[in-house]
């Protein structure tokens, strides 16, 4: 089969890809977005929190906290432009005791140093003046999370790569590449089965990026990342939120941020992430963990009532480092880091990947712009 010339191919419609195919077609640049499924944007962009993070965590220097902070500015903006539905209803992160306040302080610290300089602390009384049945000792406010449409982020970055040419085009996974001298390979499979070579390539296939980067010839191994799955199941409360703001427990020693309590933009909240390891991709719901659910929530919401949590959905991170592992950091590994001309490589693209999104994609336009004349 002749290969069909192209310019960039992005692999994965996910929020990360489609930022990504915007920012290269709004440079100028032919793009061909793949996406292995019958629509965009079904995998782990339609199955987390929704939340705008301010970047609060993150190691202070590490990827993900700079993409995060900037990302986040980028996204306001931009979901103000476009309309995208989105709120900036701000978050408590709530201490029960000494240790936890400890923890905050710790928090509060470490966004100031990321360039999150806004959160303010309250005592029990301020934080229960916000949210009447709340339980805390002390609590630190974070006026700049906030909450959004992530499909309606999607559907505008898709419009804005397809008015500025690009194509996408579905039930097309990526198969494998080759580096060449002409430029990258890539087989693809699905309905419309072809061969394309590419002058760039994006990998941002989520959980898939590690296979596809290890179906790279000319990749070499020490490039490749393992893949691991952690699951994070979610249970949604019947009835109207008592709570107008996102609520987060203390994290204490754990790599994820407790089960916490989101909003959607309809006013209906949802408790999750839980943290599980498992060994494949897998988004069934364990209802099991209920019980554990409702210990938790009752910590800072004592008022939970039996019986008012409903199964919701589970997401499954896209991790890089295993269990006990140290916390992996985004991999944005352009050819500087492998050596092959044209391809970038994003993997353990977790959270706050969403928020991050436009960050990431300006990364990636940056690494693969063509030298000015
Ligand atoms: C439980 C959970 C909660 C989260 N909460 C938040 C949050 O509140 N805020 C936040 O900022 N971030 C959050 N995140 C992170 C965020 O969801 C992700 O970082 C983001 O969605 C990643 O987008 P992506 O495009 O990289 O991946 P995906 O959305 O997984 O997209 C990858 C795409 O590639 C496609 N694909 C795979 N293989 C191929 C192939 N070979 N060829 C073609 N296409 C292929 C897939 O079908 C998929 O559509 C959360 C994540 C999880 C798991």
């Amino acid at each position: 089969m002749a290969r069909e010339r192209v310019d960039c191919v992005v692999v994965g419609a996910g929020v990360v890809g489609l930022a990504c195919a915007r920012a290269l077609a709004q440079a100028g640049r032919e793009v061909i977005v793949l996406e292995a499924e019958g629509a965009f944007g079904t995998v782990t962009s339609a199955r987390n929190s929704e939340v705008i993070h301010a970047g609060i965590y993150y190691p202070t220097g590490s990827l993900r906290a700079r993409l995060c902070v900037r990302g986040k500015a980028l996204l306001y903006d931009y979901c103000a432009e476009h309309r995208v539905d989105h709120r900036r209803c701000g978050k408590l992160i709530v201490a029960q005791n000494g240790a936890e306040v400890t923890q905050l302080q710790v928090i509060e610290q470490r966004a100031r140093a990321n360039g999150v300089p806004d959160l303010q602390w309250l005592e029990a009384d301020e934080a229960q003046a916000l949210e009447p049945q709340l339980r805390c000792t002390r609590a630190l406010l974070s006026p700049s999370t906030g909450i959004i449409d992530s499909h309606g982020l999607m559907l505008a970055l898709l419009g804005d790569a397809q008015a500025a040419g690009a194509v996408l085009a579905l039930r097309s996974p990526a198969l494998r590449a080759a580096a060449t001298q002409l430029g990258i390979e890539l087989d693809v499979g699905g309905d419309g089965a072809t061969a394309l070579l590419a002058d760039v390539v994006v990998n941002s296939a989520g959980h898939e990026a590690p296979v596809l980067a290890a179906a790279t010839q000319g990749l070499a191994a020490q490039h490749v990342p393992p893949r691991y799955f952690a699951k994070g199941c979610y249970f949604t409360l019947s009835g109207r939120s008592p709570f107008s703001h996102l609520v987060y427990p203390a994290p204490g020693e754990s790599s994820h941020l407790g089960v916490h309590l989101t909003l959607d933009l309809g006013g209906q909240a949802k408790f999750g992430p839980s943290f599980r390891w498992v060994d494949h991709l897998d988004h069934s719901i364990d209802e099991g963990e209920a019980v554990h659910f409702y210990d938790e929530v009752r910590r800072y919401w004592p008022g939970l009532r039996d019986g008012a949590l409903q199964p919701g959905y589970a997401g499954v991170r896209p991790k890089i480092r295993g269990p006990g592992e140290p916390v992996q950091d985004f991999r944005i590994d352009g050819p500087s880091e492998h050596g092959v001309p044209g391809l970038v490589n994003l993997f353990g693209i977790e959270s706050p990947g969403l928020t991050s999104s436009l960050a990431i994609a300006e990364r990636v336009a940056a690494l693969l712009a063509k030298p000015a004349h």
